[in-house]
């Protein structure tokens, strides 16, 4: 039977619960469990599709096409199970079912209410999840005291009574805020959010402190005495400068083996090579290069959450230390590309809207230009392709009908028809609602033979996940190739372009999918790799 360990946050959101639940995934994975993660969202969006990243952070999109919350991300990247659409739930999807159910007459009569039935819904849910693993891990968002999160926090409360102590475990992240002024940490907030779990019915199990210092003993007395949690299964959660120190952090203070025994878990003890490895490379670089992306939503990083992952792997595996600058692209419509030249190369990641096109194709020309390394990921290949149109093909008025629907010369324009590599018909016009229209989740891609796209894969075929609505114009690109811009990955029928790049260019590729969803720690994306590798042959060029 499985076993379910709940994660739940108190005091302030952004704790990195995600990342201490992918962090405990990873160690269990590594004893050599079974495991499985899933989250629960408390907003009403039924996925995160259509919210705005500047308050949700990026939309991670998983193999089968979910628009997921971004702590999915973190959890593939720290186990090595992939993730579905059944890895996160919201309250919108939740009631969503229900209701499917009330018309359908499902509840025979009885009135819906939120217990038993929309509790109800969320426990199977966890089940269908845990089936055939270990250990699941469940994720509740949200802070502890919200009205949001009551039902879920109902139904794990619910999960415990049923199926006993041994097969559940309630872990509770929480803050231990330092004061300056005083020269004191306090615990007084961890107290109450404890507090208010007990007065759900919920005593957690484990408390996980993040704090600037460890705890003392005698702050950690006080802690077990006010939220009567055992000595030793309050755990501090220090800052670290990488994430993927915490499992090895955690494996340092022994929360495996409490978990194991508080679960009767029959598990060796965990290997952690992999990622002592990942680390030492992170910590040992011997070469530094500087990457600018060029984008729209520059001052909260967590927009480019996998992109920064990504970036991040492909030094680990190449011993190289990166450093992002990221460069409000209408900033550099205003001010003109200076900070370009401090780069070793330039990435344009995926977005949507017009808003900072021109600063975008502007560092677009000065990469092509000056034969910088150039990424362009989904809008970064469209805006590569539209730059190359204007500048080098002659087609002024190139662009694409997201930005002017009009537009003379539509180089990237929706496509309202292709054949999956599944064999079935998708079908897409302007004018579609926003939710789950876009072309999505993994799809195959067949790579042009002798292409450095083909060096890169050393694979025929791919599947690499998707977002977007547009695609390049087909019936445009063959001006485009004739001067150098050569396809060089297509889907399965042939119909869409999935990848180019530049012949008479260093490092120009450009793609349609999004690379940096599959990358990890422990295993670096090919094309993150192979365009670090590029960058640091331009500075050693440049220098
Ligand atoms: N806005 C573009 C489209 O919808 C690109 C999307 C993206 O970069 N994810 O096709």
């Amino acid at each position: 039977m499985p076993k379910y360990i709940f994660i739940t946050g108190g005091v302030v959101s952004s704790l990195g619960k995600g990342i201490t639940c992918a962090s405990m995934g990873a160690l269990l994975e590594s004893s050599g469990l079974k495991v499985n993660l899933m989250k629960f969202d408390p907003y009403i969006n039924i996925d995160c599709g259509t919210m705005n990243p500047l308050q949700h952070g990026e939309v991670f999109v998983t193999e089968d096409g979910a628009e997921a919350d971004l702590d999915l991300g973190h959890y593939e990247r720290f186990v090595q199970i992939k993730m579905s659409k059944d890895n996160n739930f919201t309250t919108g999807c939740i009631y969503a079912d229900v209701i499917k159910k009330e018309r359908l007459g499902d509840y025979l009569g009885a009135t819906a209410q939120v217990i038993p039935h929309i509790t109800d819904e969320i426990q199977a849910k966890m089940k269908q999840q845990a089936e055939g693993f270990d250990v699941m891990l469940v994720e509740v968002g949200g802070t502890v005291g919200d009205i949001e999160s009551l039902p879920f926090l109902e139904a794990i409360r619910q999960m415990r009574l049923v199926l006993g102590i041994k097969n559940t475990l309630f872990l509770h992240v929480t803050l231990i805020p330092y004061l300056k002024v005083t020269n004191e940490i306090k615990t007084k907030p961890t107290q109450h959010s404890v507090k208010e779990l007990r007065s759900i019915g919920i005593q957690p199990d484990i408390l996980m402190c993040r704090l600037q210092r460890p705890l003392s003993q005698v702050v950690r007395s006080k802690i077990s005495l006010f939220t009567n949690v055992q000595q030793e299964n309050i755990i501090s959660l220090v800052d670290v400068a990488c994430i993927y120190a915490i499992p090895e952090l955690l494996h340092q203070q022994g929360v495996d083996a409490l978990v194991c025994q508080h679960l009767s878990l029959n598990c060796h003890a965990p290997d952690l090579a992999a990622w002592k490895k990942v680390m030492r490379n992170q910590e040992n670089p011997t070469e530094m290069v500087q990457i600018a992306m060029v984008g729209k939503y520059v001052d909260y990083v967590d927009c480019y959450k996998s992109l920064n992952e990504a970036l991040l792997h492909a030094g680990i595996a190449r011993s190289t230390r990166v450093v992002i600058d990221y460069i409000c692209a209408e900033q550099l419509e205003s001010e003109g590309i200076g900070r370009l030249k401090s780069a070793h190369g330039i990435l344009v990641p995926g977005g949507f809207g017009e808003r900072g096109m021109c600063g975008k194709l502007m560092a677009i020309t000065y990469a092509r230009e000056q034969n910088v390394p150039f990424f362009g990921i989904c809008l970064g290949m469209q805006l590569a392709v539209i730059e190359f149109a204007r500048h080098v093909a002659g087609m002024p008025e190139a662009n694409s009908t997201e930005f002017n629907q009009d537009t003379a010369c539509p180089i990237i324009a929706l496509v309202s028809e292709w054949q999956t590599q599944y064999g079935k018909l998708e079908r897409r016009q302007q004018g579609d609602p926003l939710g789950g229209s876009m072309r999505l989740g993994a799809q195959a891609c067949h790579i042009t033979p002798d292409t450095k796209f083909m060096k890169i894969y050393n694979k025929k075929t791919i599947f690499e996940r998707h977002r977007h609505r547009y695609e390049v114009n087909k019936a445009l690109m063959p001006a485009l190739e004739s001067l150098g811009l050569r396809v060089v990955g297509s889907s399965t029928d042939g119909s869409l372009i999935e990848a180019i790049e530049m012949v008479k260019h260093p490092w120009f590729i450009g793609c349609q999918f999004h690379p940096e969803f599959t990358s990890t720690p422990r295993h670096a994306h090919p094309l993150f790799k192979s365009y670090i590798q590029a960058t640091e042959h331009y500075k050693r060029e440049h220098s």
